[in-house]
């Protein structure tokens, strides 16, 4: 039940928030794209599809499956203390989030790992597409890492749909190109990530990229030592400076990315 319901949720949430995102870039955009807009989305939604219909046939639910496993055998950290529904909602959430914010250095830090993600960080222009522009490697390899979080945590079935849902919604609102007010932007950053934040990390300065690595909470960079704030919003280029040709960035290049010459 929950399987199938947390799927229609995760897709609703996924295709909804893409076209809420959408609207609101036509209606109040942060700045003027310097490349096709079309193109890129075409570049980004074909990736997208691609790695909808390959995953779904490998990871189907693989990660709801996996928690109401654990749930089912009690097996995992959450299911051997006796904790309130509520705090354990909060602490997968959290602990999730914070596992995600490792992976994501370790995506920049790692070389072979870097093959893959710059497939992300090679879109020119950030917008909502960008959210969802990912290599298939780094999401297979995401996912495997997501299973095994989730059978060490014992985090339960509504746990990982809540994650989830907030991951998505996370990750459209920060990548997406819209003009925010200042004052929001300051109180979210507080505990979340706003736009401002993350196209600080999609900035062809290498320095800027390796900061900023939060998707949910920003408490981490900040705790960590990788909070970047202070720069120029309107001088930031995005995309990474070996990826400059938007005619080198079609569907087939960045499928093809992790195999070729490594460029930081
Ligand atoms: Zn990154």
């Amino acid at each position: 039940m929950i399987e199938r319901d947390g799927s229609f949720v995760r897709l609703s949430l996924f295709w909804g928030g893409l076209l809420f995102f959408l609207v609101l870039e036509f209606l109040s955009p942060y700045r003027k794209s310097s490349v096709s807009k079309v193109k890129r989305w075409m570049n980004n939604m074909a990736l997208t599809v691609f790695n909808s219909l390959i995953l779904q046939l490998a990871f189907a639910g693989a990660i709801v499956r996996t928690a109401i496993y654990v749930t089912t055998h009690q097996w995992g950290v959450l299911n051997m203390v006796a904790l309130s529904p509520w705090v354990k909602l909060l602490m997968t959430v959290a602990f999730m989030d914070f596992m995600l914010y490792i992976w994501h250095l370790l995506n920049h830090d790692v070389p072979f790992l870097w093959r893959f993600h710059r497939v992300h960080h090679s879109d020119l222009n950030m917008d909502v597409s960008t959210a969802t522009r990912f290599h298939i490697g780094e999401l297979a390899l995401s996912a495997v890492i997501r299973i095994c979080l989730v059978f060490f945590l014992g985090a339960s079935p509504f746990g990982v749909l809540i994650f989830e849902s907030a991951l998505v919604l996370c990750a459209q609102f920060e990548h997406s190109s819209l003009k925010i007010p200042g004052w929001f932007e300051r109180i979210f950053w507080v505990l979340f990530v706003p736009p401002s934040m993350h196209r600080i990390h999609h900035s062809v300065v290498i320095k800027e990229r390796n900061t900023n690595y939060g998707t949910i909470f920003s408490v981490w960079d900040r705790w960590l030592g990788t909070l970047l704030t202070d720069v120029d919003q309107n001088q930031i280029r995005i995309g990474v400076g070996a990826y400059q040709k938007p005619e080198k960035l079609n569907f087939h290049h960045l499928l093809a990315m992790p195999i070729t010459r490594y460029v930081r």
